[in-house]
């Protein structure tokens, strides 16, 4: 199962994307995950990465490649992967086109989970990640067990790049280099467009539901 989420920052394909991965034990791979930690990890890439994420602007294409041409060789990938945030211009479509010519594989669905802008911004502001185990919870919709702490133990952070200065600019990007994917994959008709107003179940289950529906999806490749 190789599937790709979609969509507007804070519209839930993190947490959605998670669930799903779990369910069918294949890696889910976030690129936002990826950064943040080579970010902490202080390698280059990250030193690299960090400005960028920081004004929330795109990391260039030609490093986000790089990185993801290497994750997807990595044996667990072998079966199939989930991936979120990734791509998120048509370069980095095409580069994920010709990467899975080059292996005689494609994705069998792209969903694209769409919500109002008022309601992004809303979810964005209460959003609170755990920076060990990368959970992630919302002041209201998703609360932790324990008042800001993640059930790992950890103390919840908002990310710096969900305030609210730099949401706006994130949205904005969005619209500008991410959108077009839309119509991208629309075109090569594996796109599925789902709405992400619901509770976290609800949207899972509409999911999950496609997922069910697709007989090629019955084996694991
Ligand atoms: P996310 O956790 O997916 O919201 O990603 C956080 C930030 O990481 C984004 O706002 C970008 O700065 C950067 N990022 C994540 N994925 C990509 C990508 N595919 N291309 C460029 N930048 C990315």
């Amino acid at each position: 199962m190789r599937l790709v989420f979609l969509g507007p920052p804070g519209v839930g394909k993190g947490t959605q994307s998670a669930v799903i991965a779990k369910k069918h034990a294949v890696p889910h791979i976030a690129t936002g995950d990826i950064l943040r930690k080579a970010i902490c990890d202080e390698t280059e890439v990250g030193l690299e990465a960090k400005s960028y994420i920081d004004a929330g602007k795109l990391v260039p294409d030609e490093v986000i490649i790089q990185v993801m041409n290497d994750r997807l060789q990595v044996s667990d990938a072998a079966a199939g992967y989930i991936l979120d945030g990734y791509p998120r211009t048509i370069v980095q479509g095409d580069a994920l086109a010709r990467f899975l010519l080059e292996s005689e594989k494609k994705i069998d669905h792209v969903f694209y989970l769409g919500l109002d802008e008022a309601v992004l911004v809303k979810r964005i502001s209460g959003r609170r990640l755990c920076p060990s185990c990368q959970t992630i919870y919302h002041i209201l919709h998703n609360k932790p067990t324990k008042d800001g702490q993640c059930e790992c133990g950890t103390s919840l952070i908002q990310r710096k790049d969900d305030h609210e200065d730099t949401v706006k600019n994130r949205l904005f990007v969005y619209e500008k280099e991410t959108a077009p994917l839309i119509e991208y994959y629309k075109k090569q008709d594996i796109l599925v467009q789902i709405d992400a107003d619901g509770s976290l179940k609800l949207v899972s289950e509409k999911i999950e539901k496609i997922l069910k529906e697709d007989p090629s999806l019955s084996s694991s490749d």
